[in-house]
C-alpha cells in the first residue's frame, strides 16, 4: 500500500479532507482525514466510495477530432490544439472577440479557473466565460455583493456548532452536504434548535424541531414578514444598525408592504400561522442564529431577493461577525468559491474585482501585462447558449461540465451547440451528452491525478493532490489552456510550469490589488479576498500547504470569521439592507400543466453521474430516475406507484418511474437532476425546466416549472 496522500473530496462544497492510498493491486482506498480542519475525519457515502470511481472505463484518453464522416478519430495533441487555436483565431478575426466563449465548471481547480479567465478576459478580450456555478450559487454571490459590497461568506462551519438556532432554508443538507449535517445534528444534541424551511419533507426535516413546508417561491414573504416582526417586537440591534448599515427604512417599507401581517404571510406561504409565528419567535429569542441556505433559495427568478431577505434579518439584529451567527450560503460544488475568487463568472474579474469598474480593469490588465481586457460583462450561462443558437457566439470551449444535461431547456442547449462552427470539450469522460455535439475532444486529468487547490463554502483553501499517474495522454486543464494560449500568440502570459506558479500569481494579484492606489489617490479596492500570506510560496511550501481560510495574513494564518469589526466592503464600510419585493415564480400552473416541478439531488449521486454512476454501492440507494409525487396527484394523473410516467412541460418531456414517500406536497413533483441519456433514454430533467432566470444573478428557476404527469406509454 502506498503512503497516504492528503487531498480533498471532489464532490460537494463541504470540502472534506481525504487520505488516499493505492494498494498493490492498484485499488484506491480512501479514508477521512482527521487532521483536515473542515470536518472531523468523516466522509459521507459518496466520499467513501471515491475509490470505486477512479477506474479508466469510459475515460477519454486521447485527443479526438470529428472527421468528414461525422465520426471521432484519434489525433495528436499538436493537431487537436492547432485546430482549437486556429478555430478561435479565425472566428475572433472575422467576427470579433465576443463571437467566442468558454463555459467552465465548479469542478475545475482554482489554477485551471484562473488561466481560463486570464485567457478569455485578458487575451481574447471577451468576458464570455461563464460557469456551471451560475446554475447553483450566483444568486448568493449577487446577494452578498449587494449587502456586504463583496462576495463573501462571513462565517465558518464551527458557527453551526456554536449556534443556539440553525435555520436551513432550501437545503436538503442531510443528503446534499451530509458531513456538515452531522455537525448540525451534533449541535442539536447539545441543545440547538433546528428549523427547516422547504416545500418537501426531506430527510433533513426528520431532525427538525419545526418544519415550514412553504409553497415554492414564497421565501421572500416569509423573511420579509420576519423582518417586520423583529422590528415591531424590538428585536433590533439599533446600535449596530445605526453605526454599520444603510437603507433600513427602505427595506422595512418594502417588507411591510407585502408581508406586514403574519396571517397574510401564512396564507401566501401555505402554512399555519402558528408555525410562522413559532419560527419568528424562535428567531427573535436566539441571538446565536445561523441561516444556512442553498439551491432552494438560489435557483429562483427572485433568488437574489431571497438571499437579501435572509441577510436583512441578520443585519437588523446585528447577528453577523461573531461566533454562532450569520447568513451562510453553502455551495454545491467543490470549487464554486475558488472559481469566484479568480473571476469565474462572466460579470467578474480576478481577485473579486469588477468588470464594470475601469480602475479594476486597469489594475488587472497592468498586472497581467495583457494586450487587452474585456470592456464589459459577458453573457451569463443561459444567455450564452442563446447567443450560440442565434449565431452571435460561434465557437465555445466547454471544460469539465455537461450543459446538455444540466442547463434548463436542455434541448435548446443541444441546438445551440449544433449551431456553432466549433465546439471543443475538455473532459475526463469520452461519451457524454455534451461531447456528442463536439468537434474536438481534449482528454483532461481527473480527481486523484490533478494537482492544485479548491476553496470550500467556509472560504477554506485546500490542496487537491495527485496520487495516480496521468492516464493515456490526459493533461491538466491548466496546461491545455496554456497550450492553446501559446498557439494563439500569448506565450508571455501563459509561461506557467506548474500549478504552484499559477497559484502564486493569483495570490499576488489579490495582494497587489489591495495596495494599488486608484485614480483619486485612494485605495482602488480594499476588499476582503486577500492571499498575501501565500503570495511567495515556493514549490515545497505549496506542496505542503495546509488548509487555510482567506483572508490570509502575511504570516500565513487565515481568518475564521469576517466582519468581526463590523466593517463591510462597501466604500463607506457600511452594509446595506436591501428592499426586496416578494414575487411569485414567473410561470404559474394552469389546467394544462397543473403541477410544480422541483429538481434536486439524491443522496448518493453527483451531478450527471459520470463518476458516481460507476459505483454499484452508490447505485444501491436509488438506481433509476423517478418522479416523486403525492398519491392524490398520481390518482388524478392516472399513474400508479412503480409504473413509468411521462412528465411534460412546455419545454420538453421525460420518462421516469412514479414514487411516493419523498415528502412531496400535493400540487408538486420532484425529479432528481442526475440521470441522462447515457443511462436511460428520455431521462434528462433539464429538458423540461423553464429557462427563466433571476434578473440580477442570471440563475435559472430550477425549482419551479409547471408540468403535467401522464401514463407512459400514453394511453
Ligand atoms: Fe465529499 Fe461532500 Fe461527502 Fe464531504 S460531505 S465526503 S465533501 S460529498
Amino acid at each position: 500500500m502506498s503512503t497516504p496522500v492528503a487531498t480533498t473530496c471532489p464532490y460537494c462544497g463541504v470540502g472534506c479532507g481525504v487520505l488516499a492510498r493505492v494498494g498493490e493491486d492498484g485499488a484506491v482506498h480512501v479514508a477521512g482525514d482527521s487532521s483536515h480542519d473542515s470536518k472531523v475525519g468523516r466522509l459521507c457515502v459518496k466520499g467513501a466510495a471515491l475509490g470505486e470511481t477512479v477506474d479508466l472505463q469510459g475515460r477519454l484518453l486521447h485527443p479526438k477530432m470529428r472527421g468528414e464522416n461525422g465520426a471521432f478519430h484519434r489525433t495528436s495533441w499538436d493537431e487537436a490544439l492547432d485546430r482549437v487555436a486556429q478555430g478561435f483565431r479565425r472566428i475572433v478575426e472575422q467576427h470579433g472577440s465576443d463571437a467566442v466563449a468558454l463555459y467552465v465548471s465548479g469542478q475545475l481547480l482554482t489554477e485551471d479557473y484562473y488561466v481560463a479567465n486570464k485567457l478569455a478576459k485578458g487575451y481574447l478580450g471577451t468576458a464570455n466565460i461563464d460557469t456551471n456555478s451560475r446554475l447553483c450559487m450566483s444568486s448568493a454571490v449577487a446577494g452578498h455583493k449587494r449587502a456586504f459590497g463583496e462576495d463573501v461568506v462571513p462565517g465558518c462551519y464551527e458557527d453551526l456548532e456554536q449556534a443556539e438556532l440553525v435555520v436551513l432554508v432550501g437545503s436538503n443538507t442531510a443528503w446534499c452536504h451530509p458531513v456538515l449535517f452531522q455537525r448540525i445534528a451534533q449541535a442539536k444534541e447539545q441543545g440547538a434548535k433546528l428549523v427547516v424551511i422547504d416545500p418537501r419533507f426531506t430527510a433533513t426535516c426528520e431532525s427538525a424541531h419545526l418544519h415550514l413546508p412553504i409553497k415554492p417561491g414564497t421565501d421572500v414573504w416569509l423573511f420579509n414578514g420576519l423582518l417586520v416582526f423583529l422590528f415591531q417586537h424590538g428585536v433590533m440591534d439599533a446600535e449596530f444598525v445605526d453605526a454599520h448599515t444603510e437603507d433600513l427604512n427602505a427595506a422595512l417599507a418594502a417588507a411591510a408592504a407585502d408581508a406586514g401581517d403574519p396571517a397574510h404571510v401564512a396564507r401566501i406561504c401555505g402554512v399555519q400561522q402558528a408555525d410562522v409565528l413559532a419560527f419568528y419567535r424562535l428567531f427573535a429569542r436566539h441571538r446565536r442564529t445561523v441561516c444556512l441556505f442553498s439551491q432552494g433559495v438560489n435557483q429562483s427568478s427572485s433568488g437574489t431577493d431571497k438571499v437579501n431577505s435572509i441577510i436583512n434579518c441578520h443585519l437588523l439584529t446585528g447577528r453577523i461577525g461573531a461566533p454562532g451567527m450569520g447568513p451562510f450560503s453553502i455551495t454545491g460544488q467543490p470549487n464554486a468559491m475558488g472559481g469566484r475568487e479568480v473571476g469565474g463568472l462572466a460579470n467578474m474579474l480576478a481577485a473579486h474585482m469588477e468588470l464594470h469598474e475601469p480602475v479594476h480593469r486597469e489594475i488587472v490588465q497592468t498586472f497581467w501585462s495583457s494586450p487587452r481586457i474585456a470592456s464589459r460583462p459577458g453573457l451569463k450561462a443561459v444567455a450564452l447558449f442563446d447567443a450560440m443558437l442565434e449565431g452571435r457566439v460561434k465557437a465555445v470551449w466547454i471544460i469539465g461540465t455537461n450543459p446538455v444535461v444540466s442547463l434548463p431547456d436542455a434541448d435548446r442547449a443541444k441546438r445551440a451547440l449544433d449551431a456553432c462552427e466549433l465546439v471543443v470539450c475538455s473532459d475526463i469522460i469520452e461519451r457524454t451528452d455534451t461531447n456528442a455535439h463536439a468537434h474536438v475532444l481534449l482528454p483532461a486529468l481527473g480527481w486523484g491525478e490533478k494537482d492544485g487547490t479548491v476553496t470550500n463554502s467556509e472560504r477554506r483553501i485546500s490542496r487537491q493532490r495527485p496520487f495516480l499517474p496521468a492516464p493515456g495522454e490526459a493533461r491538466a486543464d491548466w496546461r491545455i489552456i496554456c497550450d492553446v494560449a501559446r498557439r494563439l500568440g500569448f506565450a508571455q502570459g501563459f509561461a506557467f510550469d506548474s500549478p504552484r506558479d499559477i497559484f502564486v500569481e493569483h495570490a499576488r494579484l489579490t495582494a497587489f490589488r489591495n495596495h494599488t492606489p486608484g485614480r483619486d489617490g485612494q485605495p482602488a479596492a480594499t476588499r476582503l479576498l486577500n492571499l498575501r500570506g501565500l503570495a511567495s510560496l515556493n514549490h515545497q511550501e505549496y506542496d505542503a500547504m495546509r488548509p487555510v481560510q482567506w483572508p490570509v495574513h502575511d504570516d500565513g494564518t487565515g481568518t475564521q470569521r469576517l466582519f468581526t469589526d463590523h466593517h463591510f466592503a462597501h466604500a463607506d464600510g457600511r452594509a446595506r439592507l436591501i428592499a426586496t419585493t416578494a414575487r411569485l415564480p414567473v410561470h404559474g400552473t394552469d389546467r394544462e400543466y397543473p403541477l410544480v416541478l422541483n429538481t434536486g439531488r439524491v443522496r448518493d449521486q453527483w451531478h450527471t453521474m459520470t463518476r458516481t454512476g460507476k459505483s454499484p454501492r452508490l447505485a444501491g440507494h436509488i438506481s433509476e430516475p423517478y418522479v416523486d409525487m403525492h398519491p392524490h396527484d398520481a390518482l388524478r394523473s392516472g399513474v400508479r406507484e412503480g409504473e413509468l410516467a411521462r412528465v411534460q412541460s412546455s419545454w420538453g418531456a421525460m420518462v421516469a418511474r412514479v414514487r411516493h414517500g419523498g415528502g412531496v406536497l400535493p400540487g408538486n413533483v420532484f425529479v432528481p437532476i442526475h440521470w441522462n441519456d447515457q443511462f436511460a433514454s428520455d431521462a434528462r430533467v433539464g429538458g423540461l425546466v423553464n429557462p427563466v432566470v433571476d434578473p440580477v444573478s442570471g440563475e435559472p428557476e430550477f425549482k419551479h416549472t409547471p408540468v403535467r404527469v401522464e401514463p407512459f406509454p400514453v394511453r
